[in-house]
């Protein structure tokens, strides 16, 4: 697949690549002032909705292609350019035909093959940078393959834009950020610039910054951040958007940092401390390995005297004294619970393998 880097984009951009605006374009002076306000702050692409998908029917909708007049307008008056999200092949023509500089693919679209290969199909020919949301569902497959469909129709200039996952898990964010799966795309397809939305993965202005710094800790290559001139009168996605000026004050605070160093005690020292850290992660799979040769004793013990694998009661104290020895040790007892449980969910398939399948018919290589 061929991806070009953000540098071949168009010229003079480079990382970070800052997308900032409207969630939706809602009449022609709020496009124009907001746009003018951003401009102000240094950034030099604006975002707009133009049709907003919406959960249920009856919200505000966008609207649609007047908007993309008045694109025109204010990039002509202002030089700027845009971003407009695509649902549709029409969506891709219109455009196309109205001179907007980039397109993104939502999180609802990226759900849909068929829909994103339809979009695919419209783009054949087009020369233009096309960024994938991820998918509201945590699917890296499906991310990746929206983005391989997009490539197998010529386009080159290819982003990702992450926006977070829907769950049912309480979290203070609207969407969990679940950053190994966006970390894991970028692992994959090494070259594709990885865009943080932390609008949609808050959906409230105050976690914007955290996430912004958070994104660019991790090396990312750029942000896309919903900017209104009147964020709480905002007609789609109020709670999550910022003025243009908070926007500047923030970028000016945000660390931007490089991704390595080449002062030779930073390598060395780094050096020393990976070493460290690759002795203690090979310590714990030999504890990982030595747990699990008691989780079989345990098997066959219960297995001799038909006990279940699973006691309520052991549970529960396992529970508590997990929690009381994670705090004691100044862990996250929600980190420590979260990894014990998958530690203990693998033991309790090991003893249930254990108990079902005859002693001399027990494959060590299924540990
Ligand atoms: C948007 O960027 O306005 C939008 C609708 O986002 P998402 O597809 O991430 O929900
Ligand atoms: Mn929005």
């Amino acid at each position: 697949m061929k991806i070009e880097p953000l540098k071949n984009w168009e010229a003079d951009l480079k990382k970070p690549i800052l997308i900032a605006g409207p969630c939706s374009a809602e009449t022609e002076d709020q496009l124009l002032e907001t746009s003018k306000r951003i401009k102000d702050v240094g950034i030099k692409i604006i975002r707009a909705g133009i049709w907003k998908p919406r959960t249920r029917p009856n919200n505000f909708e966008g609207i649609g292609e007047e908007a993309l007049r008045w694109i025109q307008n204010v990039k002509k008056e202002t030089g700027l350019k845009f971003a407009i999200e695509v649902a549709t092949p029409k969506h891709v023509y219109e455009a196309i035909k109205h001179n907007v500089d980039m397109l993104w693919i939502g999180a609802r679209s990226t759900t849909n093959p068929f829909t994103v290969q339809e979009i695919a199909e419209a783009l054949r020919g087009a020369d233009l940078p096309v960024m994938v949301k991820n998918p509201i569902n945590p699917d890296l497959a499906l991310w990746l393959g929206a983005i391989e469909r997009i490539s197998n129709v010529g386009i080159t200039k290819i982003g990702a834009i992450h926006r977070g996952f829907s769950s049912f898990k309480q979290s203070k964010y609207r969407n969990l950020p679940m950053w190994q799966i966006p970390l894991e795309l970028k692992r994959q397809f090494n070259s594709i610039p990885l865009i943080c939305d932390p609008s949609h993965i808050s959906g409230n202005r105050d976690y914007i910054f955290e996430l912004s710094q958070n994104a660019m800790d991790l090396d990312y290559d750029g942000l896309i951040i919903e900017t209104h001139r009147d964020p709480e009168n905002a007609w789609s996605d109020a709670a999550q958007q910022i003025t243009p000026e908070i926007l500047g004050t923030m970028i000016k605070n945000l660390k931007f940092r490089k991704p390595t160093s080449k002062d030779r005690d930073f390598i060395t020292v780094l050096g020393e401390l990976r070493e460290e850290i690759d002795q203690t992660d090979k310590e714990l799979f030999e504890i990982l390995a030595q747990r699990m040769s008691i989780v079989e004793k345990m098997g066959l013990y219960k297995k001799k005297n038909n006990v279940t694998v699973f006691q309520r009661k052991r549970w529960q104290e396992i529970s508590e004294s997990r929690n009381k020895w994670a705090k004691d040790l100044g862990l996250n007892p929600e980190f420590v619970w979260d990894l014990f449980k998958l530690i203990h969910d693998a033991s309790i398939r090991r003893q249930e393998y254990i108990m079902n399948t005859p002693i001399d018919k027990i494959d060590e290589s299924t540990k």
